[in-house]
Formats: structure tokens, C-alpha cells, sequence
């Protein structure tokens, strides 16, 4: 059978149509024209609307899928719908974020519909005629091309890394599928806890504050970085010692095993910079550190760099940053 050139992107109404949906659907309109094919996007759980909305402007059609089975995520059950949507419409490429649901889904998606995966991609094109993508490996020293052999090409980008595409002068159109689908009942969900710190995610930060094992402890993370992440405006992370210390919750972990986060500036401070460190911050635009040790190895990242006991330099920051903002 003649296999389609169509690109699908999946989004889930829980995540709204963030900075990572807009990349997505901007990586995916680029594939669908490389490949001459049309792109179309389904939207999963409670709330769809919205977001199929934003989609629309991008996308030539937009899936709505939010019946009772599929209002809330339920990995089995979604995947047993993805699986049946796709298989129906026999795209070329089945293109997902880097959200924790889209990680879970994707290889067994390509393992469903006997497609091939590859994750954490930066980089997707059309070579000939296969699809290609491009991802850091080695914590970011080194960049690997993939080709994606079988039919579909199922990938999880770095959403946020791929630029969103211009609204089309006419929007897609908008339809809704009821899939005869059963809810899975393997897994359950028993508890729905919202992280500490409030209602924005650490992926969607322009600026990050983050401390490691040299802080110290957990308080200082409170009267010293908490502070100055406040005149700054932005979000607190931290290196994976810090967070398996049990200091800070591991929801703020960033790296190779944690959030892979893009920020305007991210400053890192009593980090030593180990590349399972540096493969969360590769696409950071400006790295500053403050480190006791002038060898550390984030310095050879970093933009600006103090070499000085972060308990000097953090007061002089917040004292400087409130001057500066109370002359403005
Ligand atoms: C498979 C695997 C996956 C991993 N995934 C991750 C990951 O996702 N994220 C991650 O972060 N790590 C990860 N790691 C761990 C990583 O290798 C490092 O061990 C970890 O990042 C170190 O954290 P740190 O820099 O906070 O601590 P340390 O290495 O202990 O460094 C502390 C730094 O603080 C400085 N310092 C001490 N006191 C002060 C002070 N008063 N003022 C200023 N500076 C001071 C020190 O000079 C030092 O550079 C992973 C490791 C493995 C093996």
C-alpha cells in the first residue's frame, strides 16, 4: 500500500498549547511541507478545545479526542487510541514533545503501528527520502544523525529547541472522533499532588536560579537563592546532588536524568558543571556560575563566571539587583 506523506502531531489538552506545543506543531507544518504531505494534529483529554483552537491556525486539521475514556491521562488507554488514530490515517511521521507523556508514549506508539522511534531530537528533516533527526549525545559533546528506517517515523522533539510556525491564512478545520476504545484498568491513578512552587514549569523559564551540592543544605536554598530568584523574576532548579539530598524536591532537578530547560539565563550556582549537569542547560542561552573552585568544569561553559563563596556574592547580587531596579 502506497504510504502517505502526512506528518501527525499529538498534543494534550493538559499542557495547553505552551511554548513546547508551538514548537511541535512548527517542527511538524516544516516536515509536512518537506514531505509534501498535510499536517494534522490530534488533541487528547478534558479541555481539547483550546488548544485545538491555536493548533488549528498551524495545522490543515485538528482531531479533537476527549471522550469519557480519554479525559484524563491513562497511558494504556491513550495508547490504545493513538494507536487505532494512526493506524486509520497512516501517517509518515508521528511527531510528540518532550513532556513525561509524550516520553511514555512514543516508542510503544512506533512498537503498535511497527514504525521506528528515536527521542530527545533537536533537529528533523527530510533527506532523500527518509526522515532523519539530530540529537546530542555524550551529555552534548557530540551530535548523532539518525535515519528512521520503517514507516511511521515515530519522534519526541525538544520541543522547545524548534521555532513555532506563522498562523496560515486559513485555519484547519476542527472535528471530533469517538474512538470505540475501553478504558484500561492496569494502571490507576491514585494521587494528583501539584508541584511545590506554584503554577509554572521549569521548561517554560526564561530565567533560572540553580544551586548544587555546594549550597550546602536545604535553607539556604529558601533565604539565599529564593530571594534572589524573586528580584530576578525566576524559577529555582537544582543539580540532581542537591535533589537526591532530599534539600529540594526532585521535580527541580535539571540534566541528562532531569528537565531539560532553555532559558535566557540560567545561573548556576555551586554547580560544578558535570556534563550530566550541562545536558540540561545545552540550549541555555546565557550560562553564569558562581563557584569556589576555579577549575570547576562549569566555567568552561559558562559565560560569566565568580570564583568566589556563593554566600558572598549572592547578598552583593540581590543588593545590586535591588539598586539597579529602584533607580529605573
Ligand atoms: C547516569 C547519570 C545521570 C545523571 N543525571 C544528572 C542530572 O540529570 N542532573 C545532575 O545535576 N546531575 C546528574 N548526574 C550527577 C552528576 O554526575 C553530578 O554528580 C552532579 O551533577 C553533581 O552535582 P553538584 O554539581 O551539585 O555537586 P558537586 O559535584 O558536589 O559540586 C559542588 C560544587 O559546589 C562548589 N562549591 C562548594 N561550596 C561552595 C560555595 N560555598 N560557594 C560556591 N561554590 C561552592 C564546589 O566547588 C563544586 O564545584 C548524573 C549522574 C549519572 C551517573
Amino acid at each position: 500500500m502506497h504510504l502517505m506523506n502526512d506528518v501527525l502531531i499529538i498534543l494534550f489538552a493538559a499542557n495547553g498549547f505552551d511554548k513546547g506545543a508551538q514548537g511541535l506543531a512548527g517542527a511538524g507544518r516544516r516536515l509536512a511541507d518537506e514531505l509534501g504531505g498535510s499536517l494534522r494534529a490530534v488533541v487528547l483529554g478534558e479541555g481539547a478545545e483550546a488548544v485545538a483552537g491555536e493548533a488549528a491556525r498551524v495545522a490543515d486539521a485538528v482531531l479533537i479526542a476527549e471522550q469519557a475514556e480519554l479525559r484524563e491521562y491513562q497511558p494504556e488507554t491513550y495508547l490504545a487510541a493513538l494507536a487505532k488514530l494512526c493506524g486509520e490515517s497512516r501517517p509518515r511521521a508521528v511527531l510528540l514533545a518532550n513532556d513525561t507523556y509524550s516520553q511514555e508514549l512514543a516508542p510503544r506508539i512506533a512498537h503498535r503501528l511497527g514504525g521506528s522511534a528515536a527521542g530527545d531530537c533537536v533537529e528533523l528533516r527530510v533527506e532523500g527520502d527518509a526522515v532523519r533527526v539530530g540529537r546530542q549525545v555524550y551529555g552534548g559533546k557530540a551530535h548523532a544523525v539518525l535515519e528512521l528506517k520503517r514507516s511511521p517515523a515515530v519522534v519526541w522533539l525538544r520541543a522547545r529547541s524548534f521555532t513555532p510556525a506563522a498562523p496560515r491564512a486559513a485555519a484547519g478545520e476542527v472535528t471530533r472522533a469517538t474512538l470505540n476504545i475501553q478504558a484500561d484498568t492496569r494502571t490507576r491513578l491514585v494521587e494528583r499532588r501539584r508541584e511545590a512552587g506554584g503554577e509554572s514549569r521549569l521548561e517554560e523559564a526564561r530565567v533560572i536560579v540553580s544551586g548544587g551540592r555546594g549550597i550546602g543544605g536545604p535553607e539556604p536554598f529558601e533565604t539565599e537563592l529564593r530571594p534572589l530568584a524573586e528580584l530576578l523574576g525566576a524559577q529555582l532548579a537544582a543539580s540532581r546532588a542537591a535533589c537526591d539530598a532530599g534539600w529540594v524536591p526532585p521535580t527541580w532537578q535539571v540534566g541528562q536524568t532531569g528537565k531539560k530547560v532553555t532559558p535566557e539565563l540560567y545561573l548556576a550556582i555551586a554547580i560544578t558543571g558535570a556534563s550530566q549537569h550541562m545536558a540540561g542547560i545545552s540550549e541555555a542561552k546565557t550560562i553564569a556560575a558562581v563557584n569556589t573552585d576555579p577549575d570547576a568544569p562549569i566555567f568552561k561553559h559558562c559565560r560569566f563566571g565568580i570564583v568566589e563563596d556563593y554566600r558572598k556574592v549572592v547578598p552583593l547580587l540581590r543588593e545590586k539587583l535591588k539598586q539597579v531596579m529602584s533607580d529605573e
